[in-house]
C-alpha cells in the first residue's frame, strides 16, 4: 500500500463509502469517517468498527469548515476519500438546493481545508484527495453511440449530476490552479450490500417481499453499466495506490443492462430463494409509472484507461453479484426495515403513489 496512514472518509455510513471502509480499515493508521447521517447514512452500518482503537465514526457535516479543519490537524490526516454526496437522482428533482448545498460546496468547503492543511505541512507528496464521481455527469448515450471515456464532454442532466460535475470541475481546478494532489474517479452503477432502500436494486427486492407493485420508469428500457460495489472499491483503492496526481479515471463493469432486465432477474431470484412471496410468481408486480423527467437513456463506461494503465479489472460476474445481493438483503431483514421509516413512506408516496 501507499504510505498512506490517516484517511479521512467522508459519507462513510452510506453505502458505498461503508463498503470502502469494511474492505481498507486496517490496524495501521487510523480511520476517520466523517458523515453528517442523514437518512441516506446509517450508524448500526459501521457498530462492529466502533469499538476499535484507530477507527473513529465523527457524525458531521462536510459543510462545516472549521470541523473539517480541527480533524486535519487533529489526525494528521494525509488522505481524504470523498463519498459524501447526495446522491439520489429523484430525490434531486423534487429537492436540488440540498444536493447544490453538500455536493458543491460541501466539496468546495473540503478542498479549501485541506489545501489550508497540505500547504500547512509542507505540501507533503504523497498527501491525496480523492474525489468520487459518477458516470452520470458525462450525459445520457443513445443505443449507438460508444461509451463515455475520460475525454467525453461533460452534459449533466438532472440536478444530481449537475451538482456531481460541478465538485468534479472544482476538484480538477485544485489540483491544476494550487497544485492540491487530487484524483477524481466516475462511475457506472453500483449494487450489493447496505444500498439504501430507495435505489432500484433494494427497491425492487424489498416490494416484492412485502407484497407492493414495482414501479418501472417509462418503458422499461433505460441501460445503467453495472458493478458490484466491492468492485467499485477494489477500483478507489487502485487509483489511490497507483495513480498520478490530476488524474481521472472511469470505473464500470462492462455490463450494460436494460432496467426491466434487472426487475425481472430480481423476481426470478426472489421466487427461488425466498418460500414465502405474498405474490408469486413476483413478476406479476411489475407496474410501469410515467418516466422520470429527463431520465437518461443510456450510460455506459469505457474503462480501458484504468485496465490498461493500473492493471485493475472488475471481478464479479453480474449473475453471481445479483444473486448475493438477493440472498443478503434476504438475510438482513434487521438493517433495512428501519429504514423503512415514515419519512421513507412519505418520500415514496409522494413519488409512485401509494401503490
Ligand atoms: P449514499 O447516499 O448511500 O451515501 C451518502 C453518504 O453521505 C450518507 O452516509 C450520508 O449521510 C452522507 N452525507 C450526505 N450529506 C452529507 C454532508 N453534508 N456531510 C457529511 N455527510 C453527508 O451514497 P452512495 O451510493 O454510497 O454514493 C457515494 C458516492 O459515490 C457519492 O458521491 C455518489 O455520487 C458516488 N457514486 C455513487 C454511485 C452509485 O451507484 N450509488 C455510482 C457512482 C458514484
Amino acid at each position: 500500500k501507499l504510505r498512506t496512514q490517516n484517511v479521512l472518509i467522508t459519507g462513510g455510513a452510506g453505502f458505498i463509502g461503508s463498503n470502502f471502509v469494511r474492505s481498507w480499515h486496517q490496524d495501521i493508521g487510523t480511520t476517520i469517517v466523517l458523515d453528517a447521517l442523514t437518512y441516506a447514512g446509517n450508524r448500526a452500518t459501521l457498530s462492529d468498527l466502533e469499538s476499535q482503537e484507530n477507527f473513529f465514526l465523527v457524525e458531521g457535516d462536510i459543510c462545516d469548515s472549521a470541523l473539517v479543519s480541527k480533524l486535519f490537524a487533529k489526525h494528521t490526516i494525509d488522505t481524504v476519500i470523498h463519498f459524501a454526496a447526495e446522491s439520489h437522482v429523484d430525490r434531486s428533482i423534487s429537492g436540488p438546493g440540498a444536493f447544490v448545498q453538500t455536493n458543491v460546496v460541501g466539496t468546495f468547503t473540503l478542498l479549501e481545508a485541506f489545501r489550508n492543511h497540505w500547504e500547512t505541512q509542507g505540501k507533503p507528496e504523497y498527501f491525496r484527495f480523492l474525489h468520487v464521481s459518477t458516470d452520470e455527469v458525462f450525459g445520457s448515450l443513445s443505443v449507438d453511440d460508444p461509451p463515455f471515456s475520460e475525454k467525453t464532454s461533460y452534459a449533466p442532466n438532472s440536478p444530481y449530476s449537475a451538482s456531481k460535475a460541478g465538485s468534479d470541475h472544482l476538484v480538477r481546478a485544485y489540483f491544476h490552479t494550487y497544485g492540491v494532489p487530487t484524483l477524481i474517479t466516475n462511475c457506472s452503477n453500483n449494487y450489493g450490500p447496505y444500498q439504501f432502500p430507495e435505489k432500484l436494486i433494494p427497491l425492487m427486492c424489498l416490494n416484492i417481499l412485502l407484497g407492493k407493485s414495482l414501479p418501472v420508469y417509462g418503458d422499461g428500457q433505460n441501460i445503467r453499466d453495472w458493478l458490484h460495489v466491492e468492485d467499485h472499491c477494489s477500483a478507489i483503492a487502485t487509483v489511490l495506490q497507483k495513480a498520478a496526481p490530476g488524474e481521472t479515471y472511469n470505473i464500470g463493469g462492462n455490463n450494460q443492462v436494460k432496467n426491466i432486465d434487472i426487475v425481472e432477474q430480481l423476481c426470478d431470484l426472489m421466487d427461488e430463494l425466498s418460500e414465502d412471496l405474498p405474490k408469486s410468481p413476483a413478476k406479476e408486480l411489475i407496474t410501469f409509472v410515467p418516466d422520470r423527467p429527463g431520465h437518461d437513456r443510456r450510460y455506459a463506461m469505457d474503462i480501458s484507461k484504468i485496465q490498461r494503465e493500473l492493471d485493475w479489472e472488475p471481478s464479479y460476474d453480474f449473475a453471481t453479484g445479483l444473486r448475493q445481493t438477493v440472498q443478503w438483503y434476504l438475510s438482513h431483514r434487521d438493517w433495512w426495515q428501519p429504514l423503512l421509516s415514515e419519512e421513507y413512506q412519505n418520500y415514496y408516496a409522494a413519488l409512485y403513489g401509494d401503490r
